[in-house]
């Protein structure tokens, strides 16, 4: 029997060959994002057909290839959703993570959405702690900004071609070790405004975090990249008209009179945990948070009347990134004069990195201890 505060149990299978420390630490020297991953991986099935018995299996075992069938559902039908969180090791040596109850509750929220089973919290949880305990060797050390980058995920294993949610279905966390996103310093990005293509619809998917919403954000990418931006801040679909946000970020404007605006969530937009922790902090730099609707000619007007003081992004894997010029097709507008400095982008940044790495007191109770 489950309950569902109660987390399933895991087996744990070590991998024989196990990665050296030597090659460990020289990947941690500079691992960069998203490239290596670690000796191990955790995986649970879910059966929902009528003996199917729910979720089982729980277990920690060698990093590897899936066995999956080219009917699987996720490869026609792309039922799936995932988590992005890191683990920080703190000075003492000792691992946490950030407010994992609030990715355990979106990723419940994505699966309801995309007719996936939920994954009780205490499970959700208790993979990670697994994982991590497992490979506790590839967390980066303290004292700079690099993690290990955790990524749970759930997919329509279910060789089936019908069209109705998937009775077989996969939950698995792999992690990877996360350099500096900006070893050099902050340095600001530049937009574009897509308005060939959206990322997400009224009613459909912008909400949830589904593979399907990154697949549909590369055209636009790929549009602004051709502009010679690095991003592209996408425009809600019916009117073209309100700012929504990145491919994978939030935005946030500092306005001259001390007000922190973000777009409110209108259902198409995707409920960043980095997003509340920012709008929560806001009190602390005597900044008033703002949730409402922005239009982007209110970004184009008071980035040129200075109106606007500051913008940036928010995530969990680049914490906070400045954001500089806006251009489309046809015009462009920088809000940044001479002297332009990122006072507030960098005071809340540091004020994260300090709670999440254990240098600041945690005074919200974001953290919870892994290993
Ligand atoms: C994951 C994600 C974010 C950022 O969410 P965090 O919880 O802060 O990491 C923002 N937008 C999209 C589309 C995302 O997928």
């Amino acid at each position: 029997m489950t309950d569902d505060t109660t987390p399933l149990s895991f087996t744990v299978t070590r991998r024989e060959d196990a990665t050296s420390s030597e090659r460990i630490a020289q990947v941690l020297e500079d691992p960069g994002f998203g490239k290596t991953f670690t000796d191990h991986m955790v995986v649970i099935d879910w059966d929902g057909s009528a003996d199917g018995g729910g979720w089982s299996g729980a277990r920690v075992q060698p990093y590897g290839p899936f066995e999956i069938e080219p009917a699987a559902a996720v490869l026609h039908y792309a039922q799936e959703i995932f988590e992005g969180m890191k683990a920080y090791r703190h000075a003492d040596g000792s691992i946490w993570t950030f407010r994992p109850e609030a990715n355990a509750a979106r990723f419940a929220r994505s699966a309801t959405r995309l007719a996936l089973p939920v994954l009780p919290a205490a499970t959700f949880i208790e993979s990670l702690r697994q994982l991590v305990t497992a490979d506790q060797e590839w967390v980066p050390e303290s004292g700079g900004e690099k993690a290990l980058y955790l990524r749970p995920f759930m997919f329509a294993s279910e060789a089936f071609l019908g069209v109705r949610p998937a009775q077989r279905v996969t939950y698995s966390v792999i992690a990877s070790p996360a350099g500096a996103y900006f070893p050099g310093g902050l340095k600001p990005v530049t937009l574009w405004i897509s308005t060939d293509y959206a990322r997400a619809g009224a009613g459909g998917t912008g909400a949830a975090k589904c593979g399907g919403n990154y697949a549909s954000s590369l055209a636009g990418q790929i549009e602004g990249a051709e502009h010679g931006c690095d991003q592209a801040v996408f425009l809600d679909s019916s009117t073209h008209t309100y700012i929504e946000e990145l491919g994978g970020m939030n935005l946030f404007f500092v306005t001259r009179d001390g007000t922190l605006v973000t777009p409110e969530l209108t259902g198409s937009i995707l409920e960043g945990v980095t997003r509340s922790s920012i709008l929560q902090l806001a009190k602390e730099l005597d900044l008033t948070p703002e949730e409402r609707r922005i239009p982007i000619q209110e970004w184009k007007d008071g980035a040129a009347s200075g109106e606007i003081r500051e913008i940036f992004a928010c995530g969990t894997a680049a914490v906070i990134t400045p954001v500089g010029e806006l251009r489309w097709a046809g015009g462009s507008v920088d809000h940044r004069r001479d002297g332009h400095r990122d006072t507030y982008a960098e005071a809340i940044r540091a004020r994260l990195l300090d709670i999440q790495y254990g240098r600041a007191e945690d005074t919200y109770g974001w953290l919870t201890r892994l290993v």
